[in-house]
């Protein structure tokens, strides 16, 4: 049987590389940062890294990296246990209290990833009875965590508010009890951003909670790195955010949730990927208590990031790309095919600048593009080298 599985899994896998979608891992033999060396065919090479979501550059942060080791050396290396049977140290709830007054809520709840936290949210505060609204560019996770609630489902277009519109009065309709509005912060493979304040405004005349994913914005984005609820001006009209620690907040890995007390509450007796999944280790919650210090500070990181942003922007503009407006540190350049997008990473590979391309299942077919993203950790003098790269490449393949 396991035999004739193996054909199986071998066609599909076949066919995903005729499709040209077959994603290969290359290996990094660094630490992630502005520049990094992997391995190649030729050997170990550099490049400049333009694709991880290492915003202010503190994914190798020295002091990060000394509150982590120090985390291990006074609370251990593991809990071997979930939060609430004997996996709560001191340095979670300093966490999660610290998340919670960073981002203006009551209170905030620890997962072992945002991807858990949006498996949760969903299942947890909502039954039957209730409605779940969602943006149709709503990553992955939330549409998951969506699947997984017994709540009556309704989707608009991208950022389309009078769709939202439409599916709050439908839900009404149905006789929902409660409705629940989620969309990402950032588009994370667009790079634009949501609309909260009028998204905000329809959702108190309609009697709906707001639910922000700000994974791509928060640390980076708003006053003090609060997210798309303070760069929007939407504030505390978001009820409820989920996030990520393993972004702007250090790279390593973990997510919350924050939001009112008894949502926090109902979710700690409640969630089942926290229930039932192991507590974060020590090192990774002290140094995530770092890095979200570092980050609420960091108004010249910011200033950096959005200074590249700009650049790196018009640069690639000037030269004749096609890329997706925006104002955040995500600048999609829009190859459409995916082969193309495939050989246009290679020929910056060989430029010595690493990128990635994206294409179907993670962008809709026919719009694949190379996802740039800038970073504090890289210089102006790597920005140039990128452009000149992209240019170089570009022509190559006739793009530009
Ligand atoms: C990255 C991301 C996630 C997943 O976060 P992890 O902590 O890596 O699981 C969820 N939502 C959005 C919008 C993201 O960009």
């Amino acid at each position: 049987m396991l035999g004739k599985f193996e054909d199986h899994a071998r066609e599909i896998l076949a066919q995903i590389e005729a499709d040209g979608l077959y994603k290969r891992e290359r290996q990094i033999t660094s630490a992630q940062d502005g520049r990094i060396s992997f391995k190649s065919e030729h050997g170990e090479r550099q490049a400049i890294n333009l694709c991880a979501n290492n915003y202010l550059g503190l994914a190798n942060h020295p002091e990060i990296a000394a509150a982590a080791k120090a985390g291990m050396d006074s609370h251990g290396y593991g809990m071997a246990s979930v939060r609430f049977i004997c996996g709560t140290q001191d340095l979670h709830r300093a966490l999660e209290r610290r998340i919670a007054d960073y981002l203006e809520k009551d209170d905030a709840i620890l997962f072992a990833a945002c991807f858990d936290a949006n498996g949760a949210i969903f299942e947890t505060l909502l039954e039957a009875e209730d409605a779940v609204i969602s943006d149709s560019l709503n990553h992955a996770s939330i549409i998951d965590g969506v699947r997984l609630s017994k709540a009556k489902r309704f989707r608009y277009a991208n950022n389309d508010m009078d769709e939202l519109e439409a599916r709050l009065k439908e839900a009404d309709a149905a006789g929902a009890r409660f409705k629940l509005i989620v969309t990402d912060g950032v588009f994370s493979m667009d790079g634009h951003v949501a609309q909260l304040p009028e998204m905000a405004d329809l959702a108190e005349r309609y009697g709906a909670m707001v639910v922000v994913d700000d994974c791509h914005a928060t640390g980076h984005l708003g006053e003090g790195g609060r997210g798309t609820p303070t760069l929007t001006g939407a504030g505390s009209k978001v009820d409820i955010i989920t996030g990520t620690l393993g972004k702007t907040l250090g790279g390593a890995m973990g997510g919350f949730i924050t939001g009112p007390q008894a949502v926090i509450d109902l979710l700690r007796q409640r969630a089942r990927p926290y229930l039932f999944s192991n507590a974060l280790s020590p090192a990774l919650t002290a140094g995530a208590l770092k890095a979200v210090d570092l980050a609420e500070q960091a108004d010249d990181l910011r200033e950096k990031l959005q200074r590249l942003s700009k650049k790196f922007r018009q640069g690639l503009e000037d030269a004749g790309f096609t890329l997706i407006p925006g104002r955040t540190p995500i600048i999609p350049v829009m190859l459409e095919e995916a082969e193309l997008a495939q050989r246009m990473a290679q020929e910056l590979d060989r430029r010595g600048v690493f990128v990635a391309g994206f294409f179907y299942p993670v962008v809709p077919k026919g719009r694949a593009r190379i996802r740039t993203q800038m970073s504090a950790a890289l210089s102006e003098t790597d920005v140039d080298a990128a452009l000149d790269a992209f240019v170089d490449a570009g022509k190559a393949l006739k793009v530009i």
